[in-house]
């Protein structure tokens, strides 16, 4: 019999990664779900919670020593925890922004430096980092949010390069809008919206449109087991949207892209001079 792979998947108490934590103990997987409070989370059979808050670099430390302990090796890596920021970038206070970094950003980061020594000296392991569209695309509105997804591109693709020579790779997984509570948890900028208010209110009104809309978790649960144990490729667009938003960026005229987005978050033409 094949040895069971173990997989570390953190914020495995909603959405994404609650779903992709289910499916993939439901696949034979040896799953350790992270949670900042594993006694709110839903037991899941077959996945054994953790106690772990990205942004606290002992609580890492720890949860990745208690799995070491616990199953010897880390196969593979979900760092899935994440945050999002509504409200315009000019209001937005350095402390908001960077508290959205420390869990998107730094939360990973410190997932990663964690988890590789035990990969790079097994020479085998796999990271998926989740990503979004906006890790590509902006977002007006959730520029913070979209900043520190490209950041995660940035960081993945930089530490792809230094770590394949352990056979060790990176994924980033890039979801479109999907039916979690990203939306409902979203933290918003605390200053008056003033000037912005008419476009942030309508910003926020096409996004929650889109999200009731969206595809559920299961679909980009049912991608990280396709990104598994399919061949290795760098970016993953989750389904149809995000892949044809990910291939519009590369070739569609700047400008084209950029009125299709503005529609997409309720926002009309500018004239500029
Ligand atoms: P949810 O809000 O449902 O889940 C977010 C998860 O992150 C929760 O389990 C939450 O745990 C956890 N989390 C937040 N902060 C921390 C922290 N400091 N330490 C540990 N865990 C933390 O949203 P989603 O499932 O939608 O989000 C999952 C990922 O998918 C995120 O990275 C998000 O950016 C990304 N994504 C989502 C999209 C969407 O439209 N929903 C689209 C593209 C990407 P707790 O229970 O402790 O709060």
């Amino acid at each position: 019999m094949p040895e069971q792979k173990v997989v570390v998947i953190t914020g495995a108490s909603s959405g994404i990664g609650e779903a992709s934590a289910r499916l993939l103990a439901q696949n034979g997987y040896r799953v350790f779900g992270g949670a900042r409070d594993p006694g709110r989370a839903n037991p899941i059979p077959g996945v054994k919670f953790g106690t772990v808050d990205v942004t606290d670099e002992s609580s890492v430390a720890s949860f990745v020593e208690w799995v070491l302990t616990e199953a010897g090796k880390i196969d593979i890596l979900i760092n899935n925890a994440g945050v999002s920021l509504v409200g315009p970038v000019e209001n937005t206070s350095i402390p908001e922004a960077a508290s959205v970094f420390d869990t998107n950003v730094f939360g990973p980061l410190r997932m990663i430096r964690a988890a590789l020594p035990s990969m790079r000296t097994a020479r085998s392991g796999l990271i998926i980092n989740i990503s979004s569209v906006l890790g590509f695309l902006p977002a007006p509105f959730m520029g913070i949010y979209a900043s520190s997804k490209h950041a995660l591109e940035g960081l993945s693709e930089s530490l792809d390069h230094e770590i394949r020579g352990f056979n060790v790779r990176v994924v980033l997984l890039e979801p479109t809008f999907t039916n979690t509570k990203l939306d409902v948890n979203a933290a918003h900028t605390q200053a008056p919206l003033g000037v912005y208010e008419g476009q942030t209110k309508a910003t926020i009104t096409a996004v929650q449109a889109q999200i009731k809309s969206a595809p559920s978790p299961q679909v980009v649960a049912e991608k990280i087991l396709a990104v598994i144990n399919g061949p290795y490729k760098m970016r993953q667009p989750v389904g149809g949207q995000a892949t044809l938003r990910s291939r519009l960026r590369r070739f569609m005229p700047a400008n084209a892209v950029d009125g299709s987005l503005r529609k997409s978050f309720g926002l009309g033409k500018v004239r500029t001079s």
